[in-house]
């Protein structure tokens, strides 16, 4: 059976538990239930980390969890769960699943393409990802459940994952990527025998969905160690089938700095709690690549504006097919890419029509950004910040002084 640890043993603080979180586990307990607090929340609070959401796990299945709260949705078309919601919070709420097994759809490669079974505690526990993902927490008894010694594991920082490793990366090949961000998350190293097959895995990556990719690679670059993720994946060769890009990031002049600089800023982002927008963030890792075609394209003579436009859609392409960026993010990775010349060239009109822009500030960080990598002057940059910053009057002055 699977080990039981007191408070005084996980350390957990009930303080930092959403108390919405534990008004569910309340709810469905109350009801006859078994609830537990799962996943990244358990594994967060036992290492003192503040969660970023919490999930919660149940024997009850969502047609019995819906009725039981005011604001609840069954979602999910895979596997279904409810969200139940509360303001601004919403509590995840799954029933407990059954592991992979032989009834379930997989491709040639292995891979998951569905799962639907319910499942016991305990298969739910199997079907998870690595040893410290898979921990239950009651937040009534103030008990965390442990079935594959994922509390040992946290606290020795070991990304272990849970039975085959091979096995289960053919099942989900981003399981290779988790494996990576949760090391760097926890500062932790990934178990010699969770390591080993992911050289020879590392290719099944091509066969993710490029969404999926993208979701991933997101969540790497904005766990707040992103340069960590990076050296690490690089390190396991899985850059390569993921992002493609990133190799020829890092080989284009500056390209490297470029990426490094702007990484450092988004991490320390994310850890003083700001957020973190995905297009700011792919419009810097692929500006060095646009910035090259666009001065190819000027060289042959194409107008400046026009020429980035053509290198932005280039590069945009060209990346669409592995990591599928949406929509609405390459839209905004344009208008930040095509506001960098105005910033040189831009009259007093023309600078209260940028004012107005939705994509201004991040804009005015992205030209930053680039006077920190000397690509641009910093004075200039910065006037351009305190022009963001100032109120209307401030900018009038300024914009007149200008002249
Ligand atoms: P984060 O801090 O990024 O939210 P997390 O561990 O909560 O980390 P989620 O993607 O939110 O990660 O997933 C919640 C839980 O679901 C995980 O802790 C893990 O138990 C399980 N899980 C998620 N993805 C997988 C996967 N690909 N394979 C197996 N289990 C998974
Ligand atoms: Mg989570």
């Amino acid at each position: 059976g699977p080990v039981r640890y007191s408070r005084d043993k996980h350390g957990i603080d009930r303080r930092y538990v959403s108390r919405h979180a534990i008004k569910v586990c309340e709810v469905l307990s109350q009801k006859g239930y078994d609830a537990y607090i799962v996943g990244g929340a358990v594994r967060d609070l036992i290492v003192g980390l503040e969660p970023k959401d919490f999930d919660v796990a149940t024997n009850a299945t969502p047609e019995q969890i819906r009725p039981l709260f005011r604001r609840a949705r069954i979602i999910g078309r895979r596997f279904q769960l409810v969200h139940v919601v509360f303001g601004q919070e919403i509590i995840e709420t799954s029933t407990f699943r059954a592991p992979a097994s032989e009834g379930h759809e997989t491709d040639e490669h292995g891979r998951i393409l569905r799962d639907n079974q319910f499942g016991t505690n305990e298969q739910d526990a199997a079907r998870r990802d690595f040893t410290l993902n898979a921990l239950y927490y009651d937040p009534i008894k103030e008990e965390v459940i442990d079935y594959h010694h994922g509390v040992p594991d946290l606290k020795n920082r070991v990304v272990r994952m849970i039975g085959d490793p091979e096995t289960r990366y053919r099942e989900d090949p981003v399981r290779m990527l988790r494996a990576v961000r949760f090391a760097a998350k926890l500062n932790a190293t990934i178990d010699p025998a969770t390591r080993a097959p992911i050289e020879n895995m590392a290719a099944l990556i091509k066969n993710v969905p490029s969404s999926r990719l993208f979701d991933e690679m997101l969540k790497l670059l904005t766990c707040g160690h992103a340069m960590d993720c990076l050296q690490r994946l690089r390190e396991l060769g899985l850059h390569k089938g993921m992002l493609p890009l990133i190799d020829m990031i890092f080989e284009e002049s500056g390209g490297q700095q470029f990426v490094e600089l702007a990484l450092e800023r988004t991490d320390a982002r994310v850890r003083s709690g700001k957020t973190v927008s995905p297009s700011f963030l792919f419009a810097a890792l692929l500006w060095k690549l646009v910035d090259k075609r666009w001065n190819q394209l000027i060289e042959k003579g194409e107008p400046t504006i026009q020429a980035l436009m053509t290198a932005a859609d280039y590069v945009i392409d060209g990346q669409t097919e592995t990591l599928a960026i949406q929509r609405r993010f390459q839209a905004d990775m344009r208008e930040i890419w095509l506001m960098q010349p105005r910033f040189e060239r831009a009259t007093p009109k023309g600078m209260w029509r940028m004012l107005d822009h939705p994509r201004f500030r991040a804009a005015v960080d992205f030209l930053q950004l680039r006077a920190e990598a000397r690509e641009v002057d910093s004075v200039q940059a910065q006037w351009w910040m305190d022009l963001a910053n100032a109120d209307n009057a401030t900018r009038t002055e300024m914009i007149d002084a200008w002249q």
